[in-house]
């Protein structure tokens, strides 16, 4: 589609709002309105629903707005970075609910389309837009976090078909997921020139998953098994041996996209903070109008400022990679930066609570008490996943500053 901007752009503005009015499910207007929570990310398991929220998900899927950039003939919305840019706006100021929540578009689907095959990017891009297949990420195994290279899941060639034996770990939402995106080692002589990236459908023989527990509560992640896991020789994505490149390129994405979470204010089970000067106010008591506890004033007034310019540089890096190239390096800057205003403002969240902010259940709590307590747990996770705080700081210094490895 040609770019198109001023008088245009607004036209585009006004089609997208009467659109979105027009579409947006009577269902999902209530405010309490109850949907399956599951269903945002789509997948085999809801084949059929019709859950208002997979309705939402599948007439925005139709318009190619659930991957608003990719191109038409693989179902993408065929948006320029500007018209994209208008449709988040649109989304955002209407307050409706994401369309669909999903590994493919944030990850797989991006280096699929930079390094898979024409008949890869057919199979598996439309259904992805569509959200009916969700994935799961295979990369950590138990001796291979940080330093991710040191993978040890085989993948032999059989001729046919690659035979796969392993173990994955910390793999978010495997039980629920229809595929797996895998790194696996195809050459144990040597360690980046040895992995491959391998797709698999997690329903085929051999495949177990068992959830693991957090301390907030939930198992959103699993241990992943593959045991004598035969795969199609055409899951292979790139070269042999060609894997590291397409990780390191996935990584991205991925530290893109936790970070832009963060930047709505949410972020990956950070919650919603809402204005925490009123919610101290509230539970600690106030001194002319202002928050009494002047401490945590000052640190509640830098926490905001701070979420400002965050949320300013998380958006000029997001126009910056839909103009250019993709992300870079520089989404570790933000990955740091974002999961270590998120634990604060976390932090933040429970002090405001007062002898409030120590319930974990039980009839003396609200609700809303409960879940910042939880939600501040699951933040501890924040600078971990997607690469721990130390790996993006290791990143910064080598890629972006160009700094000497440390003797
Ligand atoms: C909520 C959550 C979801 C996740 N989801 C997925 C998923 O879907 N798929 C998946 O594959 N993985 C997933 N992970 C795993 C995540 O990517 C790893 O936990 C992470 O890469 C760290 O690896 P590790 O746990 O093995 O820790 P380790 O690598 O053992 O690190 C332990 C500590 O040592 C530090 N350290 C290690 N090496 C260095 C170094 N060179 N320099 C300085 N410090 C260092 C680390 O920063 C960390 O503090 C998830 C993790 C979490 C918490």
């Amino acid at each position: 589609m040609a770019d198109f901007g001023g008088a245009e752009l607004e036209t585009f503005r006004s089609e997208v709002r009467d659109w979105l009015t027009a579409n947006y499910p009577a269902e999902l207007k209530k405010p309490d309105a109850r949907t399956d929570p599951e269903a945002v990310w789509g997948g085999r398991a809801f084949e059929g629903s019709d859950d208002p929220q997979i309705v939402w998900m599948r007439r925005m899927a139709e318009q190619g707005w659930t991957a608003p950039t990719w191109p038409r003939d693989i179902g993408g919305g065929g948006l320029t970075p500007q018209q994209a840019r208008v449709l988040d706006q649109e989304l955002a100021a209407g307050r409706y609910r994401p369309a669909l929540l999903s590994f493919g578009l944030w990850m797989l689907g991006p280096v699929l389309l930079e390094y898979a095959n024409e008949a890869q990017k057919t199979e598996h891009l439309p259904k992805i837009v569509q959200g009916q297949i969700r994935w799961c990420q295979g990369y950590s195994e138990p001796g291979a976090g940080s330093d991710l290279a040191g993978l040890q899941t085989r993948c032999e060639d059989k001729g046919d078909h690659w035979l796969i034996n392993g173990s994955k770990v910390w793999t978010s939402y495997a039980d629920k997921a229809d595929w797996c995106f895998c790194l696996v080692r195809t050459d144990a002589s040597k360690k980046h020139e040895g992995i491959s990236f391998v797709l698999i459908d997690m329903h085929t023989p051999g495949v177990e998953t068992r959830p693991i527990q957090l301390i907030s509560g939930e198992s959103p992640f699993c241990e992943t098994f593959f045991t004598e896991v035969k795969i199609p020789k055409g899951n292979l994505v790139g070269r042999i041996n060609g894997g590291w490149e397409i990780a390191k390129r996935l990584l991205q994405y991925e530290r893109q996209n936790i970070s832009a979470g963060f930047g709505d204010g949410g972020g990956v089970g950070g919650g919603s903070a809402g204005d925490l000067a009123q919610l101290a106010k509230r539970y600690l008591g106030e001194d002319g109008g202002e928050l009494a506890e002047r401490d945590l004033r000052r640190r509640i007034t830098e926490n905001k400022m701070n979420f400002q310019a965050l949320r300013q540089t998380i958006a000029r890096s997001a126009a910056e990679s839909r103009a250019g190239n993709g992300p870079s390096a520089t989404t570790s800057i933000i990955k740091y930066a974002a999961a270590e205003f998120a634990k604060e403002r976390a932090e933040l969240m429970v002090e405001a609570l007062g002898a409030q902010g120590l319930g974990w259940e039980g009839e003396g709590y609200a609700q809303p008490e409960i879940t910042a307590v939880r939600g501040w747990l699951r933040t501890k996770a924040n600078s971990i996943e997607g690469g721990t705080s130390e790996i993006n700081l290791n990143v910064v210094a080598k890629r972006v500053l160009g700094l000497p490895d440390p003797k």
